[in-house]
């Protein structure tokens, strides 16, 4: 029952702490520097509010370690495995479910089995290991966004939506080349931005006419059920778990990390209705994962995830969830912060572009800005911007369409008084914008770079 009192508060209490450590400015200058300027090589330990990804790093529920302890460890058809499935296919109703151990393995099983080269993947927005798994085989990784998800400063009900009419025109154009297309929900790297159902139905039907499966790279799938509810007026009466199967009856298949609304620290499934295209992916599971029972996940992690899927979809979680993005974001724009707005679904999505208008693509305004919040405040936050998506596949640089430094919120994880504090940290780094220096590689991998590049401050400090 919804409370009738204004002040949304965290629907939990705590029963196990988990200490967070103080470091000074100073030191974080030496630990940043250590680091090449790259927050992904910190220490864990060194970070104070940490921001880098809500992919994994939520709290478990009584009820989740519950159903670890009765966890069935039996290399074959374990309960475990069972209750799982049981739990994805009610809430997807799709055919075969194949658990991997986390989301980019579901991908790589996916698209190495039915992708060759030369083949095209529309979606909406593909994410960094979707777009790295599809190029992998030699195809094209193709965005489809619609026109309003690429300004970040325009509010739009659904900014997440795939492009019908470029959808079409790719699907008229290129037969026998696309081999599925794929919507990500909500769309993580357009801004967490949430599809509507009229679009899922939409790009559903565009499928069905031209004989293409359609996926959903469903990690936030619970997450895109509220944002339905309160802005698609048919769908204001009914459960998440009933929006949630009205999204999975658009497609054919999905592609999973449970790691978002699976509301655990590991696991994945791919699941999919063909039962040839199972068939050949089961069989590619077993080469790499492990038997189709268990897929590279302990019989406990199933268990988890298996109790985690109902509890993303509780409407008390999901109205505090969306609503303590929604606090930082309005603080911020009070404030004259750039962010993507509206807020979507598990991040602040700060627009580098617009705060930090004196550096250039070629020196990462949104990775510069990352590195300042650590440095000021300690906050860790990821960039989404020429550093992850500036390499084409063919060697040359391109600037990304836009320049975000998310901050991803871990599930259940952190107060409302760690929220005050990190705005806190980044009004006072918006006061300190026009003295933020840009970046330059000093060492720059090939493939999926942001996770392992090293970089120099242009100008020799960060801040100056
Ligand atoms: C996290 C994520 C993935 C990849 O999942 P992993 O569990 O990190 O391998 C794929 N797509 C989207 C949209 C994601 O957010």
């Amino acid at each position: 029952m919804h409370s009738p009192f204004k002040t949304i508060i965290e629907p939990f209490r705590i029963k196990s702490v988990e200490p967070i450590r103080f470091t000074t400015r100073e030191e974080r200058a030496l630990l940043l520097a250590a680091a090449g300027y790259n927050p992904f090589l910190l220490r864990a330990e060194h970070v104070l509010i940490d921001l880098l990804t809500d992919s994994g790093t939520g709290a478990m529920s009584k009820h989740q370690w519950a159903g670890m302890m009765r966890g069935d460890e039996s290399y074959a058809g374990a309960d475990s495995f069972y209750r799982f499935e049981a739990a994805v296919r009610d809430i997807t109703r799709l055919k075969h479910i194949i658990p991997t151990h986390q989301g980019r393995a579901a991908e790589r099983i996916l698209f190495s089995t039915v992708l060759k080269p030369g083949d095209i993947v529309p979606n909406n927005t593909h994410f960094d290991t979707t777009r790295a798994n599809i190029e992998a085989c030699g195809a094209t990784a193709l965005d489809l966004p619609v026109p309003e998800g690429r300004q970040p400063a325009l509010r739009a009900p659904f900014k997440g939506n795939i492009d019908l009419a470029a959808l079409e025109r790719c699907l008229a154009e290129n037969p026998g080349r696309v081999p599925l297309v794929m919507i990500t929900v909500t769309n993580n790297s357009g801004g967490g931005q949430p599809v509507s159902l009229a679009n899922l139905r939409g790009a559903c039907s565009l499928c069905q006419k031209h004989g293409v499966p359609l996926f959903l790279d469903c990690c936030r799938f619970a997450e895109n059920t509220w944002f339905i509810k309160q802005r698609e007026p048919e769908f204001a009466d009914q459960t998440p778990l009933e929006i949630a199967r009205a999204m999975f009856a658009c497609a054919d298949g999905a592609t999973m990390s449970a790691k978002k609304d699976g509301m655990a620290n590991i696991g994945g499934f791919l699941a999919l209705n063909s039962d040839a295209w199972a068939e050949r992916c089961k069989h590619n599971l077993i080469l790499t994962e492990g038997f189709p029972t268990y897929g590279g996940l302990a019989g406990y992690d199933l268990e988890a995830l298996a109790v985690g899927f109902y509890e993303a979809l509780d409407e008390d979680y999901l109205r505090y969830r969306i609503r303590s993005i929604e606090y930082l974001g309005d603080l911020l724009t009070k404030n004259s912060v750039p962010i993507v707005q509206p807020t979507g679904g598990h991040a602040v999505y700060i627009d580098a572009k617009a705060m930090l208008p004196h550096l250039p693509a070629n020196e990462f305004p949104a990775w510069a800005l990352s590195c300042t919040l650590y440095l000021e405040g300690g906050v860790r936050g990821v960039e989404i911007g020429s550093v992850m998506f500036g390499r084409q596949p063919d060697g040359t640089e391109k600037p990304a369409a836009m320049e975000l430094v998310r901050l991803a919120f871990p599930r259940r994880v952190y107060t409302q008084s760690h929220v005050d504090y990190l705005g806190e940290i980044i009004l006072h780094v918006n006061g300190l914008r026009d003295r933020i220096h840009g970046l330059r590689f000093t060492h720059a991998p090939d493939v999926l770079r942001h996770f392992s590049a090293r970089f120099e401050p242009v100008g020799g400090t960060l801040v100056h």
